[in-house]
Formats: C-alpha cells, structure tokens, sequence
C-alpha cells in the first residue's frame, strides 16, 4: 500500500522533519484559501497520484507544450490558474503507463529556494534483514538511470537494529551526500527521525527524492514516498486512501 505525498509528509512531520507548509485540495474553488495560508511568494502545485515523475508528466487533455503535474506559481492567481487546468485531468508519467491517473487532489505547498537535490531513501535489506539507507548526491532526478549509468555514486549505510543509527552512520550518510555547515548539523536530527518513523510506521519503502539543500543551508524533505507492507495496513488506521 502506498500513501499520498502530502500523506508522507505528514507522518514524516509529525516525528520531526522538516517539511514544506502544505495544504491539500480538492476542488479550485480552494485553491485561493489554501494558497493564503502559505508564505509566497513561491508556490508549488503538486499533483497528488500513486505515482512518480510528476513533474516531467505531461496531461492527456492539455496541448504538447503545457506544463507538467507539479508546478511552480509565483502568486495566489497563479495558483488557481493551474489549479484549474490540473484537477480532474490525467496525468501521464514515467510511472503511470499510458492510462495515466486522475488527478483529484493537489497539494499546494510553499516553495523553496534549493541549492542541491539529493536522494534518500530507507529500505529493508531482506538478505540481512536490515534496514539501509541508500544515498545518492544525484537527487531530483530517476534513480534507476543514476544506479544504470553512474552506480558509484549511489551509497548505502547499514543501520544495526540494536544499535540504531549511530553518529558514526549519520556521518558516513553526511559524508555520502557531501554535506557540510548546517546541512550536516541538520543530518545529526534528520537521519535518526527518519529511521525512527521508518521503523515505527513499519515501512516497507521511504524514499525522499529529493531531499534538498536550500540556499539558507538546510535541508527539507521535499518529495516522499512511502510505501507499508500490505499486512502492516491495520496499524495505520489514521491513514485513509
Ligand atoms: P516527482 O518526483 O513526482 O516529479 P517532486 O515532488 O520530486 O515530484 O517534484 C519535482 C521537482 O519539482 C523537484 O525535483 C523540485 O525540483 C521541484 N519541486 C517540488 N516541490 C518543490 C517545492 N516545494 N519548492 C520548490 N521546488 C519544488
Ligand atoms: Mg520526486
């Protein structure tokens, strides 16, 4: 089973992590109202579907040159006007095959100044029945092209159960995605709160892609997948399709 972006990122901000202000939608009547909660002046619209590579999706009913299904609008108009040519249209992605997926619900979310996109994500090793990160500085875009065109910059930090992760992993995970400054500083809280949540939702998949560096020097989690193994479902009754 997996769980909406603005989902994961709920669970994730609960235990700590810093995530993006976000409203969800469903309808572009309100669009404006959410939209005002936010900062701006930069926002994104985020198509939200059971499915990555949204942003280089293209919509079936809209001409070739329209932009795809996460969007950056620069004012409150701005908003609504993609919010209106998005909902309710398919949206056609790497992922989604040819039938694409409605698009029912946006996620309007404040939008960052990001200086690096890098890749993250937590995952269970059934070999040693461990859980690992995998980090790649190559963020933001498919990781599958990275690990066939350029594996040896993909990485991955064994975590010991009893252990958990250890400074010494928070800085091999550092070290991996070369960070320094603040961005390190942030790594120290950020990596330990996402094998908390990984291990206490009882996540099969967390993937953050992309985990960025903002230009102030932090980090935010800016895209999330997470993905539960099917019989872990009855621990999530807070979680609804
Ligand atoms: P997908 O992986 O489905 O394409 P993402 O959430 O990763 O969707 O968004 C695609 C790209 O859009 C990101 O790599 C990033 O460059 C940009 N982006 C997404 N959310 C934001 C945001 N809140 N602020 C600024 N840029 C964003
Ligand atoms: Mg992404």
């Amino acid at each position: 089973m997996n769980i909406h972006e603005y989902q994961a990122k709920q669970v994730l901000k609960a235990f700590g992590a810093p995530v993006a202000e976000g409203v969800a939608i469903t309808s572009a009547d309100q669009a404006e109202a959410a939209a005002k909660q936010l900062p701006g002046p930069l926002y994104v619209v985020k198509s939200q579907i059971h499915a990555g590579g949204r942003g280089k999706g293209k919509f079936k009913e809209l001409p070739a040159d329209a932009k795809g299904g996460v969007r950056l609008a620069f004012s409150i108009e701005d908003v609504v006007k993609n919010a209106k040519e998005m909902l309710g249209n398919t949206l056609v992605t790497a992922q989604t095959g040819e039938a694409g997926k409605q698009v029912n619900r946006l996620y309007i979310e404040d939008g960052a100044d990001i200086a690096r996109e890098l890749y993250c994500s937590l995952l269970v090793d059934r070999s040693v029945g461990q859980t690992a990160f995998v980090v790649s500085t190559e963020g933001g875009m498919d990781i599958e092209a990275v690990a066939h065109d350029t594996p040896e910059k993909i990485k991955s930090v064994v975590i010991d159960p009893a252990a958990g992760v250890t400074d010494a992993d928070v800085a091999a995970i550092n070290d991996a995605l070369a960070l320094t400054g603040e961005a390190a500083e942030d790594g120290k809280s950020l990596f330990p709160i996402l094998y908390k949540a990984f291990v206490e939702k009882d996540m099969s998949m967390l993937e953050i892609n992309p985990l960025i560096v903002m230009e102030n020097g932090h980090l935010r989690v800016l895209d999330a997948k997470v993905s539960f193994d099917g019989n872990a479902l009855f621990r999530h009754p807070d979680i609804k399709e």
